[in-house]
């Protein structure tokens, strides 16, 4: 089909069917997807995995952040931590909903992106939130670096949990959506384990690490519990641009470094055709 027959079948579809047709779906599939900031890298700095840990974990990430900008144009997102989840068990003991936490959760996603703004401001590393994404490619240009709250920001839009009433689109899904929507080069979660085990290793030392692993695989052995947010892999399946994401322990130095530059330093997590 010639471009100019497939823009026209696309909009008499797009005119004449409901908005949910497969057959339209299939139309709007047709056309290359454009990669909008394709040499940027998404890392994700956990909260409760890494901020919380203080000065002797942040500060030699921010070092390590800094160094890498020279050679990487870097997207910082934010984990909430355990003030997110005091937050939540006092929503949810007093019997909020879900979109109430959703909202508590941003708000502690964004206090961590506020602190590490103004920990690498003399770096001119700007924090950029809502309308401010929109200025991003000058950021990006500029200071080849930004900081964002990880948290999507649903409120109270947040989808429902199959169970209770945690969000469960949180940070690691929000830092994820950013690195799809932008079809950024890396997506790499820094947390406080080498990467993902059989089970938490904080629980069970018998717990064996998982260098790498497809998203099918993951979903059919089923853990006990993952470093990621479960929706993470419903997204990764379902993802145009970014089929890998890597988790390191960004508590040894240098290992993100190394996963910046494409080295397997962590649990990989590939679907379907990745790289
Ligand atoms: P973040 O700070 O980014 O929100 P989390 O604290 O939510 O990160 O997740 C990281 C933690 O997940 C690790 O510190 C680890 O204790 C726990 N964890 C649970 N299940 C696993 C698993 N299967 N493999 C590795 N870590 C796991
Ligand atoms: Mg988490």
């Amino acid at each position: 089909m010639t471009d100019a027959a497939s823009a026209a079948e696309l909009e008499s579809l797009l005119l004449s069917r409901s908005l949910d047709d497969p057959e339209l779906a299939a139309a709007t599939k047709r056309t290359a997807d454009i990669r909008v900031l394709p040499d940027v890298s998404v890392v994700k700095v956990g909260g409760q995995s890494f901020v919380d840990r203080g000065r002797e974990a942040v500060f030699p990430l921010v070092e390590e952040l800094l160094e890498a900008r020279r050679t990487h144009r870097l997207l910082i997102g934010t984990g909430g931590g355990t003030r997110a989840r005091h937050a939540y068990s006092l929503a949810a003991e007093l019997g909020l909903p879900t979109g109430v936490l959703s909202s508590v959760g941003n708000a502690v996603a964004g206090q961590n992106a506020t602190m590490l703004g103004y920990l690498m401001a003399r770096h001119g590393v700007p924090v950029v939130s809502g309308g401010g994404f929109e200025a991003l490619p000058l950021y990006l240009s500029e200071s080849r670096a930004a900081i964002f709250a990880g948290m999507p920001p649903y409120a109270m839009w947040q989808p429902l949990p199959d169970e209770g009433v945690i969000p469960p689109y949180r940070t690691d899904a929000g830092c994820y959506l950013v690195a799809e929507t932008y079809g950024c080069q890396n997506m790499i979660f820094v947390k406080d384990e080498d990467g993902l085990y059989t089970a938490n290793p904080k629980a069970d030392p018998s717990a064996t690490l998982i260098p790498r692993i497809t998203v099918d695989e993951l979903v059919q052995q089923d853990l006990p519990d993952l470093i990621i947010e479960r929706p993470v892999l419903e997204l990764m399946k379902r993802a145009r641009h970014v089929r890998s994401v890597q988790i390191v322990n960004g508590l040894k130095p240098g290992n993100l470094t190394r996963a910046l530059a494409g080295e397997h330093v962590g649990t990989i997590i590939t679907s379907g055709e990745s790289k």
